[in-house]
């Protein structure tokens, strides 16, 4: 029983991004419709059921989960999980015969990437990552700047996220969010580099910051930077912190600097090029990335937000994390 031709989508996990945005951009989508979803805390469920109208049936928990299988209203499961239970929660689904969205980072391991593709492939379902900004008008115009050389061979990148994260939640600990900043906001510096750039690092070196809240950071990194070598001497300059705000994407170019502060918010994102003020209609971006799977679902064509490319940065995150321990420059 499918709803005007939309794809039924599950949220695993109903905290603080599927509350705040993914549930009411799905009351925007064309293409999929909140169909379902998986909690613990049964005491979230009333008002999810009234505000998007859950039948009793679609509502799961962790423990009966398995049972989605036998659910043809829900075609892709949407894993919104601290990052450690992404990898679980992702192959469980396609072992019940659903495509999959994982939330950024793919994983906290390459090896639980590597176990999430193969799931996906022997399911003969798609994998998908929570990557909204490839749908922000703003990043996708740093994209055609950069990767169209619009003002010339690129000569460095530049990027910082961070905000100040309280103590008491699980993106502090390094078993359930796999490190600190960098895995939650430096993955969107990454990113910005790579889809601006249109090319791959080869190299990193990176630094700790210093930890003036060893209490709070005794688990993982209080901030960080690195430097990324791309190729033809492109160089990739990245900080993240959980100690202070900022927000940034710069790219250098021959014929000028186009850059986006903030960059990689929800909206509101401000862009300026050699020319002027960008000026876009703003979007929602997680109905846009939503709706793109599930017409590429729909049309039989491939995510442009793949597995493939989330295990790729969980790749450069790890080889980040080598740079900072060491001290020396990692080979990509
Ligand atoms: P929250 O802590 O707000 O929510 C996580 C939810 O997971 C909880 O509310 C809970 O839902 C469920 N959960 C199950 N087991 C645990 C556990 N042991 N500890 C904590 N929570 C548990 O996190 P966020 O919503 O901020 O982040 C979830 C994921 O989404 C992360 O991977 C994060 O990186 C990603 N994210 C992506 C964003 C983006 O812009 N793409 C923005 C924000 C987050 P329940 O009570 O229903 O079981």
């Amino acid at each position: 029983s499918k709803k005007e031709g939309k794809l039924g989508i599950a949220l695993v996990g109903l905290g603080g991004y599927a509350t705040g945005q993914l549930g009411p951009a799905l009351l925007q989508t064309e293409h999929c419709y909140l169909a379902g979803i998986v909690t613990g805390s049964p005491d979230k469920i009333p008002a999810w059921k009234e505000k998007y109208k859950i039948p009793d049936k679609n509502i799961y928990s962790y423990d009966n989960y398995d049972s989605i299988r036998n659910n043809p209203d829900i075609d892709i499961v949407y894993v919104v999980l601290p990052n450690n239970m992404h990898a679980e929660y992702s192959i469980r689904a396609f072992q019940a015969g659903k495509h999959v969205v994982s939330e950024k980072p793919m994983a906290i391991t390459v090896a639980d990437c590597d176990r999430m593709i193969a799931a996906a492939k022997k399911a003969d379902r798609q994998l998908s990552v929570g990557y909204r900004l490839h749908f922000d008008p703003f990043n996708k115009e740093m994209m055609r700047l950069g990767t169209q050389k619009v003002y010339g061979d690129l000569q460095k990148i530049r990027g910082g996220f961070g905000f100040k994260a309280e103590a008491g939640q699980w993106r502090l600990s390094k078993e359930y969010a796999g490190g600190g900043p960098l895995m939650d906001v430096g993955i969107y510096v990454v990113q910005g580099m790579c889809y601006t750039s249109g090319m791959e690092p080869i190299a990193v070196t990176a630094i700790e910051g210093q930890k003036t809240d060893p209490a709070r950071f005794k688990d993982v990194e209080q901030s960080l930077s690195w430097k990324f070598d791309f190729p033809g001497n492109i160089v990739g300059e990245g900080e993240a912190t959980y100690d202070g705000s900022m927000n940034y994407l710069t790219a250098t170019a021959e014929k000028g600097q186009f850059e986006l502060k903030p960059a990689y918010n929800y909206g509101g994102q401000k862009g300026t090029t050699p020319e002027g003020a960008m000026n876009f209609t703003p979007v929602n971006q997680q109905a846009k990335q939503m709706d793109a799977f599930a017409l590429a679902l729909k049309n039989k064509t491939r995510s442009i937000v793949p597995g493939e490319m989330g295990k790729r940065d969980v790749k450069y995150l790890q080889a980040i994390y080598e740079a900072m321990r060491t001290g020396k420059k990692v080979e990509i």
